[in-house]
């Protein structure tokens, strides 16, 4: 077994710095489960969307999100979400979504209930990696390692747009670096819960790293962590 076979890691960082690839490639270098939870917000936000409650209506999205029967699942063959038992992996990550979930997330209610599955997912034992925004400052405070994922706008901006071409959409790198501004914005302006790392969070500048880089990188803080507290 690994050193991190036990640990809970929790990685935070805005929109484009890789997150989701290093979170993977971290959880499957030390065998740990992997937690993506702005998946679970982009379910939410989907639901939302569906049941036609306008994105400023937050008494409107606080009784979406009180019904809404959300799940996640992170297989070696791929990652799914589901809302009410429906596969969405593929809705939640369109345009619409994307647009709206920062409106969707800044409403307490979300959080509320969001956090609250996080945590019991969390606590299944076995060791976790979860991937969000408040994931070292709210949803696990006690994480063994937090990590906090960052890189320059411009950076974040040209690999998603980089992402989007791989992916057939088209090439818009003005339009994909104002929508990584504006999510930064809502997402660390918001009352509950801003975007920003915990004060005993390690800060990973990517803009330079691979990758491969990065994950190797974390999986030496978490080795060296865990080395450390035995
Ligand atoms: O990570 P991803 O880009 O899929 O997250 C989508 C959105 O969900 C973020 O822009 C943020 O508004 C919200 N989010 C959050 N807290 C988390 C994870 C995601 O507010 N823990």
């Amino acid at each position: 077994m690994s050193a991190g076979s036990a640990a809970v890691v929790a990685i935070d960082g805005p929109a484009g710095t890789g997150k989701s690839t290093v979170a993977r490639g971290l959880a499957a270098a030390l065998g740990l489960r992997y937690l993506d939870t702005g998946a679970m917000y982009r379910v939410v936000t989907l639901a939302v969307l569906r049941s036609g409650v306008a994105l400023d209506d937050a008494d409107g999205i606080s009784a979406v999100a009180q019904g809404v029967e959300v799940s996640v699942e992170s297989t070696p063959e791929g990652d799914h979400a589901y809302l009410a038992g429906e596969d969405v992996s593929r809705e939640i990550r369109g345009d619409e979504v994307t647009r709206a979930v920062s409106a969707v997330a800044a409403v307490p209610a979300v959080r509320t209930r969001l956090v609250a599955i996080q945590q019991q997912l969390a606590a299944q034992g076995g060791g976790v990696v979860v991937e969000g925004r408040d994931i070292g400052t709210v949803v696990l405070p006690d994480a063994d390692v937090k990590i906090f994922l960052t890189a320059s706008a411009e950076t974040r901006a040209r690999r998603r747009n980089d992402q989007n071409i791989a992916a057939g959409l088209r090439d818009d790198y003005a339009g994909v670096l104002a929508d990584v501004l504006r999510r930064d914005e809502l997402d660390s302006t918001r009352a509950v819960s801003p975007l920003r790392p915990a004060d005993d969070a390690v800060i990973v500048d990517t803009s330079d790293m691979t990758q491969e880089q990065v994950v190797d990188h974390l999986r030496d803080l978490v080795e060296q962590h865990c080395g450390a507290i035995r």
